[in-house]
């Protein structure tokens, strides 16, 4: 992988390269906005690769949101989308469930993204409380009993992560045959205000399964289910797809696990120092998060294609 500087090509080289892919998986968070912020120009990107003829899917690690959620949030930005475009990780998760003909219920640490995903495919679940200590933690254990039924913990982000939670769910996980999945498992995300650290659902899932002592299955980037998502709809060849992404480890690392082309934008998580480290590297982990293709922001590619 040459990670080249696209704004360094000719406008011929640039029209080869569009040429070089038919389907494109683009991250959300970090390239298309950040949070609820779009990044300037990635709209008209996006619409101008969709008149092309070329397919799109948004692949994103965001467990907090529905895909109809996606989807509005997607077209108020200005994004022409479908619903099935959406491989978002809630949704998956609830799919991967659904196509296990999964008929227990789910214990749930995360949020409405979740759960409403989970209703979609009619799958039960424990109501998701506030779940926080209100008696002594002993005389909580001395009287704590498994909810029956229990074949699921599903763990994404929660901003009301709590050590009754992961009570529970180590609690449940303790039967081999309980499921363990996780919806993602991104370190951090990004913020606008600089003095702040988000920690995120892989923050989470850690401390389950630490306490768990079992590891979950992953359905988000870098994990392949996602992509295996994808490619059930839509015929793939890999080096005629495209990645997207502003995240070496999860972005990049999906498309140089499934021989896509890959493009990072320097406009959210990696940092081009880091990149160009791993690219020295004599690691193939390290060699691997390096992608094809960067820019600083996925807009800047619109003078390249006007
Ligand atoms: N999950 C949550 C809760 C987030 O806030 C974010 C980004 O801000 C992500 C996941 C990462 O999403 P993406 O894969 O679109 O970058
Ligand atoms: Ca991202």
């Amino acid at each position: 992988r040459n990670l080249t500087d696209l704004t360094n090509l000719s406008k011929t080289e640039v029209k080869k390269f569009i040429d070089s892919f038919d389907v494109v998986l683009t991250d959300c968070d970090g390239v298309l906005w950040l949070d609820n912020q779009v990044y300037e120009g990635t709209p008209q990107v996006l619409n101008y690769l969709r008149d092309l003829g070329k397919k799109i899917f948004y692949v994103t690690n965001n467990s907090t949101k529905n895909r109809n959620d996606f989807l509005r949030k997607a077209e108020k930005l200005g994004f022409v989308s479908k619903k099935e475009e959406i491989m978002s990780t809630a949704y998956l998760t609830a799919n991967y469930l659904k196509e296990r003909n999964f008929n227990k219920k789910v214990y749930v640490i995360g949020s409405k993204g979740i759960t409403s995903e989970l209703d979609e495919v009619n799958i039960k679940y424990l109501p998701i409380g506030p779940d926080v200590m209100k008696y002594d933690l002993l005389e909580y254990i001395d009287n704590f009993k498994l909810e029956p039924d229990v074949g699921a913990v599903i763990v994404g982000f929660d901003e009301h992560i709590s050590y009754i939670k992961m009570l529970k769910a180590a609690s449940y996980l303790k039967d081999p045959d309980c499921l363990f999945i996780a919806t993602n498992t991104d370190e951090r995300f990004p913020v606008s205000n600089s003095s702040a650290v988000k920690p995120g659902s892989g923050a989470i899932v850690k401390c389950i399964e630490i306490g768990a002592h079992r590891k979950p299955l992953v359905i988000g980037k870098p994990e392949t289910y996602i992509a295996q998502a994808v490619e059930k709809i839509c015929k793939i060849e890999p080096q005629r797809t495209l990645m997207i992404g502003d995240r070496c480890n999860t972005d990049i690392l999906l498309g140089t696990r499934c021989g896509y082309q890959t493009l990072l934008v320097l406009s959210g998580v990696t940092k081009i120092e880091e990149v160009q480290k791993w690219k020295e590297s004599s690691k193939k982990e390290e060699n691997d998060l390096v992608p094809d293709f960067y820019l600083n922001s996925l807009g800047d590619l619109l003078p390249l294609i006007n």
